[in-house]
């Protein structure tokens, strides 16, 4: 009868690192100012409040993970491949989905439902498509009504 643990664990977070490194999209590398215009076009789209805008910035650890930091709303980058446009776009959902209360586990269907919307404005739109109907590693995603 206890429910609700299903969402609140975060069941599918190795699935879904699975399927993003196989759908060999988004691994151009950034330059820090479309890093900073990714994050307010995102935020911008989704109709962030300014207030809630997330920072972002490189991790100084050379070995550290990207991650976001609800705690500062920040995302933080792995100084070595943290700048990978599809890398950006996942924690800035994470990032996106806590400032707007949305429920959901870390890597559940929503996040992932968000995260394919978001490579499909950032990546060409075809290969996103092609990539997720190739590879969907059993990942669980609720489709955007658009
Ligand atoms: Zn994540």
């Amino acid at each position: 009868m206890r429910r609700r643990t299903f969402f609140s664990r975060d069941y599918q977070r190795q699935k879904v690192y699975d399927w993003q490194y196989s759908l060999e999209i988004g691994a151009n590398r950034l330059p820090d100012s479309e890093i900073s215009e990714m994050v307010e076009e995102v935020c911008f789209l989704y109709s962030v409040p300014e207030n809630k805008h997330p920072e972002w910035m490189y991790n100084s650890r050379l070995k550290a993970q990207s991650r976001y930091c609800p705690s500062t709303n920040r995302i933080e980058l792995a100084p070595e491949w943290g700048n990978m446009a599809l890398v950006v776009l996942h924690e800035l959902v994470h990032a996106i989905m806590y400032q707007l209360d949305i429920k959901d586990c870390w890597h559940g269907p929503m996040f992932v439902g968000m995260f394919k919307d978001v490579m499909e404005m950032f990546l060409e739109k075809p290969k996103v498509n092609a990539g997720v109907a190739a590879c969907r590693h059993g990942v669980d995603f609720i489709e955007s009504p658009h």
